[in-house]
């Protein structure tokens, strides 16, 4: 942070740091002889005022229970087009098959377990951070690690940076795949540079952020990829209790001819068992059967395990969540009372931050924050305006950019920005059609400007709101 102040290359203000004898990798948390060490290098007169608790949301659910076991991680592959996400991802699924099942068919349900020296990862099958964050958007976060593919011959692209801002803003550890290095224009070096510049600093360099060489095509640095995977999993310590009730989240959904409504779970904590009535956002059902990416049945499905449920009564949204009930007459009663109040409040429309409102929504004791997702047409008004953006901040009220980009105001942004509560700032660009349409739905707020005088004079408006509540 302190380097995006300052103007400088995170790997640069490491290194200055370095000689003078200083370790503080990126991320480190800045102290007082960080700040005035910086200061000198970089000719800033800075001053140092003590950091108030800072409480981390990273929206993820916490579970608590008495038989908290280990549990795999739950895996995303992020990354920008044709940087090789599917590749990667058929890699490592077909080298999983043993022999004596490779012959048969596995079919996509949406998210697959593969083994790697005895451990279990999930992998949603799914790339790209549009249906992680969709799901996001609905309140339902599946991601426990996401893998950033970056082509070592192609470097840092828009939907990488997009990426990397969609896994910040969930608060989701990145594992870096720099792939294509059996490509003869590989530059993996200027990769890692790259990163650097935007806050991803090489473990080996003195960073934090893990980043493994590899080759979708043949295969190599895969197995050290995966190691990873399970090391940062070790770190996040991935717990959940098989022994609650159980719940989870729907990863995808459809109407199949033969066998009706069928939707792909993942099981989050307790175990689900054949036979066990379920209630979900908009609808329920008795599970009749449930299998498996080769079509296995299961009788039982712990915490982390992905599994295509038959028996629901209708087909639900992926993100909608499900909980184990006592009986159908209890499901059928909760999801008619949810209908009943939907058409209730049918004529009201969905609400979201608006930077008026955004004082009321803060609970008690905690640093306001406004979120902000700033779209410009060109990059150098995007740094400009982002910066004096950034400057407004103070210890009593934080600004915070969840994303920054150029071009139109798209359909994900506005996915990004209502699952982050955000306020989306467009400067000299609109939205597009379709984007326009699911902030009206999400009711997402879309500021358009062209004097940056205006924006930061709004923006300023609300900061102060936030101080002095006029509700
Ligand atoms: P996605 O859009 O990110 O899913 O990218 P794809 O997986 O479809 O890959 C795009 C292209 O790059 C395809 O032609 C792949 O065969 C190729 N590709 C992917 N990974 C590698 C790799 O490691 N090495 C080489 N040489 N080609 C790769």
């Amino acid at each position: 942070e302190v380097a995006q102040v300052i103007d400088v290359p995170v790997a640069e203000a490491v290194k200055a740091l370095l000689d003078l004898g200083i370790m503080a990798p990126a991320g480190a948390q800045v102290d007082e002889t960080i700040l005035i060490a910086l200061g000198e290098a970089y000719g800033i007169d800075f001053e140092y005022e003590e950091p108030e608790e800072e409480k981390v949301a990273t929206g993820r659910p916490v579970f608590h229970g008495k038989h908290m076991e280990p549990r795999p991680p739950i895996v995303t592959v992020m990354g920008h087009v044709d940087h090789g996400k599917t590749t990667l991802l058929d890699y490592i699924r077909q080298t999983n098959i043993t022999a004596r099942e490779a012959g048969g068919i596995t079919q996509h349900i949406g998210a697959s377990t593969v083994t790697y020296e005895g451990k279990n990862i999930v992998f949603l099958d799914t790339p790209g951070h549009e249906a992680f964050t969709a799901m996001r958007a609905r309140g339902a976060q599946a991601t426990d690690i996401a893998i950033l593919v970056v082509a070592a011959d192609d470097g840092l692209m828009p939907q990488t940076k997009e990426a990397i801002n969609h896994a910040r803003a969930a608060g989701v550890p990145i594992v870096v795949a720099v792939n294509k290095i059996d490509k003869p224009a590989a530059r993996p070096d200027r990769v890692r540079q790259q990163l650097s510049d935007v806050g991803l600093v090489p473990e080996e360099w003195g960073g934090d952020s893990i980043m493994v060489d590899v080759s979708a095509k043949t295969g190599e640095g895969i197995p050290h990829l995966l190691e990873m995977v399970l090391l940062v999993a070790e770190m996040e310590e991935l717990r959940a209790d098989p022994t609650v009730t159980p719940e989870g989240i729907v990863i995808e959904a459809n109407l199949d001819k033969g066998k009706g409504p069928v939707a792909t779970v993942i099981v989050q904590q307790g175990t689900l068992r054949k036979g066990d009535i379920i209630l979900l956002d908009t609808t329920w059902g008795k599970i009749r059967a449930m299998l498996d990416s080769r079509g296995r049945q299961f009788l039982k499905a712990g915490p982390s395990t992905p599994v295509e449920i038959l028996g629901l009564t209708s087909v639900p949204q992926p993100g909608e969540h499900f909980v184990r009930v006592d009986n159908e007459k209890s499901a059928r009663d909760e999801i008619s009372k949810r209908e009943q109040e939907k058409r209730e409040s049918e004529n009201v429309t969905a609400k979201r931050l608006t930077l008026e409102e955004l004082y009321s929504q803060l609970k008690e004791g905690e640093i306001p924050q406004l979120n902000l997702l700033v779209k410009t047409d060109v990059q150098g008004t995007n740094e400009a305006l982002c910066a004096a953006l950034e400057k407004m901040g103070t210890n009593e009220v934080g600004i915070n950019i969840i994303h920054r980009g150029v071009g139109r105001i798209a359909e994900s942004d506005i996915m990004l920005a209502t699952a982050s509560n955000a306020v989306v700032i467009g400067f000299n660009v609109r939205p597009d059609k379709n984007a326009e349409r699911i902030a009206e739905v999400e009711g997402v707020q879309i500021r358009l400007y062209n004097v940056i005088y205006d924006v930061v004079d709004d923006v300023k408006a609300a900061l102060e709101g936030m101080l002095t509540p006029t509700i």
